[in-house]
């Protein structure tokens, strides 16, 4: 049985009642087999990416430790997914629940460079994403991306230094 590995989930979703669906998927993952809670972010209110008209969403990151692999964690929570109704219809467009796998201890899985891989890791857009990285840094502000060698709070300052809003506080759930 490997070692657990201290692992990152990003939380989306605008459609529906997405504070209860963030939180029976936190316990959904609490319970997968072989892996713990650690800690939870904020909850934030964000604008959405991507086809225009969509109601704002709500993101979020937690941290588990998981001795499951990669892969057998992302099936895992495609089924969360799946059990909270999400639909693949449009992509980027209005969902109940995505579960984004954001970074797995220092591992880098995937080409990195394009979005087709059934799974890359870190995640291939986090640096890009202040719903992932505010969140991120309430939890693991000096969590280093093992690629790019910068941590969390640095990668935060980055955008809000290329003038990215700052997002409004977060809520405790
Ligand atoms: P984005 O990945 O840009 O946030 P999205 O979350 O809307 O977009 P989805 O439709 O939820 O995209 O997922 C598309 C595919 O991305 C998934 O089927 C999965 O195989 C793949 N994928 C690659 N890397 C990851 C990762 N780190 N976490 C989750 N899914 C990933
Ligand atoms: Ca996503
Ligand atoms: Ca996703």
């Amino acid at each position: 049985m490997p070692d657990p590995l201290l692992t990152y989930i990003a939380f989306g979703g605008n459609l529906g009642d997405v504070q209860a669906n963030f939180i029976s998927a936190r316990t959904a993952i609490a319970e997968l087999e072989h892996t713990s809670l650690i800690a939870s972010s904020y909850i934030y209110c964000t604008p959405p990416l991507g086809p225009a008209g969509q109601a704002d969403y709500l993101n979020a990151v937690i941290a588990i430790e998981s001795r499951l692999s990669a892969l057998k964690l992302l099936d895992a929570l495609q089924h969360i997914e799946q059990q909270h109704q999400r639909m693949r219809a449009e992509h980027w467009g209005p969902r109940t629940l995505d579960l984004d796998i954001i970074a797995i201890g220092n591992q880098i899985i995937g080409k990195q460079s394009i979005a087709t891989d059934r799974l890359n890791i870190p995640h291939i857009e986090m640096h890009k994403r202040q719903f992932v990285l505010r969140p991120l840094c309430d939890i693991a502000p000096n969590w280093q991306h093992p690629r790019l060698l910068k941590s969390a709070s640095q990668m935060l300052q980055t955008l809000l230094q290329h003038g990215e809003t700052a997002l409004p506080k977060g809520t405790a759930w």
